[in-house]
């Protein structure tokens, strides 16, 4: 496994990959990794012959007050991890290397972005959507693997690379949960045990929202006003928002017309810790 730190270095491995006629999966993270972000690698290796892994804790998508320099960096066991995994290439730039002039060009995604992670992360999506062109403009040609766990994240680049026909095939990959329900993130050790305890509340809700939908339920503003509700019987948690969604636009939906496809999310704070969860229903 080569782990490679600097841009020319990086886009000059992956340029000699399919040089020699190799195709090329990218899997994008801030590290940390967990078995989430191993199922991407997994799906990587499954379509394509090498598989570069990106751990970037990108400082362009926090906001002033948010984790950053909190967020966990455990690189030695993340190269473990990743060598386990079959991964080929590793990109570890440091900040100044990605960023070596403050940027004064951004990419912005419309619409996709106005709501949601969006609205409680102004601006967020900015942050991701510009680092993500770099590691696009820096990969070259490729599948992409992001996982459905950041469903808005997912719509956001997806469009992105539709938008600006950037050489990139997005892949979705299914989420990846403990045995309770609750969603793998690397945020997760952030919780308090009585907290971890209590955030199943996020897929329980989910489930019951779906279970309402699946058994009949019509009006998606019930649905939605009903995860709030579940969200609000466990003390510890605190709702930031819950929606029901057009899977394709994020739009919120009023009725919930047969054939189509929703999608649930929500994102619940324990302390400042913010937990994202979603799921997806076809309405019967
Ligand atoms: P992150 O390191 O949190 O920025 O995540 C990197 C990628 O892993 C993103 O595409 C995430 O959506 C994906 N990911 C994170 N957690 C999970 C999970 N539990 N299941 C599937 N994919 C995940």
């Amino acid at each position: 496994m080569q782990v490679i730190s600097t841009k020319d270095q990086f886009r000059r491995s992956l340029d000699g990959a399919r040089l020699a006629g190799h195709t090329v999966g990218l899997v994008p993270t801030m590290g940390a990794l967990h078995a989430g972000h191993i199922s991407l690698i997994d799906a990587a290796r499954r379509d394509c012959d090498v598989v570069a892994l990106t751990i970037f804790v990108n400082p362009l998508q926090f906001a002033a007050g948010e984790d950053l320099s909190a967020y966990p960096r455990p690189l030695e066991r993340d190269l473990e991890l990743a060598e386990a995994a079959g991964v080929s290439v590793v990109f570890t730039p440091t900040d100044a290397e990605m960023y070596p002039k403050p940027t004064a060009t951004s990419v912005h995604v419309d619409g996709l972005t106005a709501l949601m992670e969006g609205a409680a992360r102004p601006s967020h999506f900015d942050g991701v959507t510009t680092v993500v062109t770099k590691l696009f403009n820096l990969a070259g040609p490729c599948r992409a693997y992001f996982g459905e766990k950041d469903f808005q994240q997912l719509a956001v680049v997806t469009r992105m690379a539709a938008d600006l026909d950037q050489p990139v095939e997005v892949i979705a990959c299914p989420i990846v949960r403990e045995s309770d329900g609750l969603a793998l993130s690397s945020r997760n050790i952030y919780l308090s045990a009585e907290d971890r305890a209590a955030a199943v509340v996020l897929s329980r809700s989910l489930e019951h929202g779906a279970e309402m939908i699946l058994g009949g339920e019509r009006d998606a503003r019930v649905v939605a006003a009903k995860l709030s509700e579940f969200v609000g019987e466990e003390p510890r948690a605190q709702l930031e928002y819950a929606e029901v969604v057009d899977a394709a636009s994020l739009v919120p939906i009023g009725d919930l017309r047969s054939g189509t496809t929703v999608r649930l999310i929500m994102t619940v704070r324990f302390g400042t810790t913010r937990l994202l969860d979603n799921r997806g229903v076809v309405v019967p």
